[in-house]
């Protein structure tokens, strides 16, 4: 049994096949997906395929790439939809310098909301951080957000950030780019520390895992997650998933 803790099956790249990458999904061993708002039309759009479909389970946010857009409506309309039983999480939120979407002053402000919602309401966060590792650290740590922990997904940082996430009691979600052949720094970070606060996820369209790389991505692939796992850590494939998968169903709440 397998979990994607991270995907956007709710975007229109889905729209015409969507049923078949859910079939695929339960062939490959998924049990969970859990779907994750990037703006208001997708929240919207995850909490009704949640309803819809038994084994998704969705997440309300703004990525940060969208932050300039959320508004006190905005809020509102996340906080009515953390209500629904299946909404598990708060986000994506979190900082992108990367692309700069948005203005970095907007999207720190619009993190430490999220992170205010989520103490609100008793939900952990997704968090996506790109290159804004020290500031998304900092942020989570003035906010107190350990008092409802996470995932920051698509981890990418150093040892140190991973450590401090840990402290914080939140997770770190591995993905496509774990498979990739100049992913060292990733997979010697992974290897030093507990498989404990180790979530897969695909991030599916996106970062697609070999031996798909340059396909779209779906959930089925996280099994290519899992198996990069077993064979950098001393687990078999098996105690990864296992594993993998307790760490979701406990963070998220679901069994
Ligand atoms: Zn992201
Ligand atoms: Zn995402």
């Amino acid at each position: 049994m397998l979990i994607d803790t991270h995907a956007h099956l709710d975007f229109p790249r889905f729209n015409k096949d969507r049923q078949q990458v859910l079939d695929r999904a339960r062939e490959a061993g998924l049990k969970q997906i859990i779907n994750i708002g990037a703006d208001e039309e997708s929240s919207a759009r995850s909490v009704e395929l949640a309803k819809k479909v038994d084994m998704i389970y969705a997440t309300v946010g703004i990525h940060p790439h969208n932050s300039k857009d959320m508004t006190e409506d905005t809020y509102s309309r996340l906080k009515d939809w953390t209500e629904q039983e299946k909404v598990v999480a708060v986000g994506e939120t979190g900082l992108d310098y990367h692309y700069d979407n948005s203005p970095r002053q907007i999207q720190r402000a619009v993190f430490r909301k999220h992170i205010q919602l989520a103490k609100e309401v008793e939900l952990p966060l997704v968090i996506h951080s790109r290159e804004a590792e020290q500031q998304t650290m900092q942020i989570l740590k003035e906010e107190a957000a350990a008092e409802v922990g996470g995932v920051i997904h698509c981890f990418g940082g150093d040892l140190e950030m991973a450590q401090q996430a840990i402290e914080l009691d939140f997770y770190l979600a591995v993905g496509g780019v774990l498979t990739f052949a100049n992913a060292y720094q990733l997979r010697r970070v992974i290897k030093q520390i507990s498989l404990d606060r180790v979530l897969i996820e695909t991030d599916a369209p996106y970062l697609t895992p070999e031996p798909y790389r340059g396909k779209r991505n779906e959930p089925a692939y996280v099994k290519e997650v899992a198996l990069k796992l077993s064979e950098i850590l001393p687990y078999s494939f098996e105690e990864v998933a296992r594993i993998t998968t307790e760490n979701a169903q406990q963070l998220f709440g679901i069994s």
